[in-house]
């Protein structure tokens, strides 16, 4: 790490930008209000420091101790926020990101975002190609499910947030997608992480069923190592002993990945818990222990969802955990954005008329 003099100038931070590019090094900014700092980054080869030290505008040269260089608080200690749709991610306000598991059909799509958008949330969720433990689950509507978020997102207004499975799909669904989720079970998958880093689109990127918090950070440091720094980290329970709920929650990443590393943290309480009736609960206790925000599985008829029925809550219950998570987030200092009208205001739903 490079740090810069407070009045360094822009041409002396270019010209050590260029000296770590003539080395075949990777050069990455943060700048902060006081100061740029530059992270250097090699492949693990000694680089001569001193090389760097008596450049004009250099401060000093600080090693990152942590094995995350980018994604650490000591590269950048200031906090990540990007825009989402008028939004920030990571800022005072909390981000709620709710929809289906699947997408299923229009009809359940579109009902159940409207359903999402009139209670209170800011994206829209809903996986068209699903990663299943079983090949003989359903595997998600594919193109046709990205068209249909699609058609959703014209409808309410709400950006797409939905998950790519492979390397050879980004650019598809980077089409369609606002923010491209990366699934756990592809937490891990460092050629999917590395092109959705070069895709420079905004990532949510899911916490594997065993991975550890260092882990989860490695990953998100392929994403940003490919320079891009839009990346929102998510808890969604890992795998423990205990069985009386799908995964266990582990609150305890969310503090710890706030003191660790600078990019927003959200919670999914749906996966992480498994049942829909502690959703709520522990969406709130993920609100009151810092998270950023929330993705939420809502479901227009959870008996006959096609996946994740089980942890899905009705529009009505999805609308009452938006209640309580304003008043968690006011009682922490944050706030919940008000909901947005919709874009058209009597939207044919079902392309049906009037009749
Ligand atoms: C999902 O969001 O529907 C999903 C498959 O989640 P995860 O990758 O966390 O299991
Ligand atoms: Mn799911």
């Amino acid at each position: 790490m490079i740090i810069m003099k407070t009045n360094a100038t822009k041409e002396q931070i270019g010209a050590i930008v260029s000296r770590i590019e003539n080395n075949q090094l990777n050069a990455h900014l943060s700048k902060g209000e006081e100061r740029t700092i530059i992270g250097v980054v090699g492949d693990g080869r000694p680089i001569q420091q001193d090389q760097f030290l008596h450049l004009p505008g250099v401060d000093r040269i600080v090693p990152i101790s942590r094995p995350f260089k980018l994604a650490s608080r000591e590269f950048n200690p200031k906090r990540t926020i990007f825009p989402l749709n008028g939004l920030e991610v990571g800022g005072s306000q909390i981000v709620i990101i709710a929809g289906p598991c699947s997408v299923e059909s229009r009809s359940q799509l579109l009902e159940t975002a409207h359903a999402v958008q009139e209670a209170g949330a800011q994206a829209l969720r809903g996986g068209a190609f699903k990663p299943r433990t079983s090949p003989y689950s359903f595997q998600g509507l594919g193109i046709k499910g990205l068209e249909l978020l699609a058609e959703a997102k014209e409808q309410t207004g709400l950006p797409i947030v939905t998950e790519v499975m492979s390397q050879e799909m980004v650019s598809v669904v980077k089409q369609y997608a606002d923010v491209l989720q990366i699934g756990a079970r592809n937490m891990q998958n460092y050629s999917l992480l590395s092109a959705v880093g070069k895709s420079q689109h905004p990532v949510l990127l899911k916490r594997g069923l065993s991975a550890t918090v260092e882990d989860l950070l490695m990953s998100a440091e392929y994403i940003l190592s490919n320079k891009n720094p839009n990346v929102m980290l998510c808890e969604r329970g890992i795998r423990t002993f205990e069985n009386s709920t799908r995964n266990t929650t582990d609150i305890n990443a969310i503090p710890v990945l706030q003191a660790l590393t600078h990019l927003p943290v959200i919670l999914d309480p749906s996966h992480s818990t498994g049942h829909w009736e502690y959703v709520t609960k522990i969406a709130q206790a993920g609100i009151a222990a810092g998270a950023d925000g929330l993705i939420v599985e809502v479901h227009n008829n959870p008996s006959e969802a096609l996946s994740d029925g089980g942890q899905s809550l009705k529009p009505e219950r999805f609308a009452e955990l938006v209640t309580h998570i304003r008043g968690i987030a006011e009682a922490v200092g944050r706030s919940l954005p008000n909901p947005k009208e919709t874009i058209e205001a009597n939207v044919d739903v079902f392309g049906m008329g009037n009749g």
